[in-house]
């Protein structure tokens, strides 16, 4: 089957990943929601790409709003989720309601939509997540992040059990570094993004339109027979070892400002 007279839904795409996915399944000729908390920007983006696109206020934290989202797009054929955000900070500092911020969008939004769109997408639907290179490799500074993505992997093998007898494949994509407004704060710790790129063999970040390219692959029939998968995206950084974040934030607040 082709993309044509095919609804996809993506969540956070507003920006970045799912900013560049909504694109990518707009050219392929999905017609597609972009659901985001961001509204005036997932309008923004529904404008500048036609008729084809259009906009909805989403919070996935939030259940009436996730569920009249997935009932007002019911029958959808594609479902991208790729709603998150993090708020770091070393495990003996975080704050119960810091910790509780990353797990509601990342790992509960997760449920929520899944939960949801299993219950409105069409038979033989394809459901994707965000998860993430942290869902199996720590990093200092990121316990509610690591955590909730690794959560994110399991729900999404257990969400592929469940959800086969329809038909319905769902699958994660596991994505390093890559460059969008969610890591605009590696840029300002001295040598963080180096030492990211030095532990990526393939020696650079990832750009949002090569996750879009495996999103549209796994929306597609062509991954027809892949369910409870996930794909990492990472320039090899699975292969070597996460930058050691909270020490290079340290050392950064003990550098005096210069003169
Ligand atoms: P981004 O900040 O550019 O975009 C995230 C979008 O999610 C924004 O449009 C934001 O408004 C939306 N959002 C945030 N909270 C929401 C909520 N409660 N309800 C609905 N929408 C909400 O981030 P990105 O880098 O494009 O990240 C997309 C996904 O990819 C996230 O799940 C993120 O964890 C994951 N990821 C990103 C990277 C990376 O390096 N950028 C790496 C691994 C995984």
């Amino acid at each position: 089957m082709t993309a044509a007279g095919r609804t996809a839904v993506v969540t956070g795409g507003a920006s970045g990943i799912g900013a560049a996915t909504v694109r990518a399944l707009a050219t392929e000729g999905y017609r597609v929601v972009v659901a985001d908390i961001d509204e005036s920007a997932a309008r923004d983006l529904a404008r500048e790409l036609g008729d084809a696109v259009t906009a909805v206020r989403m919070d996935v934290t939030d259940e009436d709003s996730v569920a009249a989202g997935f009932r007002t797009a019911a029958g959808a054929h594609v479902v991208v989720h790729c709603a998150g955000s993090s708020i770091p900070g070393a495990l003996t500092e975080l704050e119960l309601a810091q910790w509780q911020a990353t797990l509601d969008v990342c790992l509960t939004g997760t449920f929520l939509v899944l939960e949801h769109a299993g219950r409105h997408v069409a038979d033989n639907a394809s459901i994707i997540c965000l998860a993430s290179l942290n869902g199996r490799q720590p990093g200092t500074g990121m316990a509610s992040y690591c955590a909730a993505k690794a959560g994110v992997l399991m729900l999404v093998e257990v969400a592929a059990l469940e959800l086969a007898e329809r038909g319905i494949r769902v699958n994660a994509l596991s994505p390093g570094l890559v460059d969008t407004p969610l890591v605009a704060g590696v840029a300002l710790v001295p040598g963080l993004r180096e030492e990211y790129v030095e532990n990526t063999p393939l020696g650079r970040s990832g750009r949002p339109e090569e996750i879009a390219e495996a999103a549209a692959f796994l929306a597609s029939d062509r991954s027809g027979w892949m369910t409870g998968a996930t794909i990492d995206l990472n320039g090899g950084a699975h292969l070597r070892r996460y930058p050691d974040v909270l020490g290079r934030v340290r050392a950064m607040a003990q550098t005096p400002p210069n003169p």
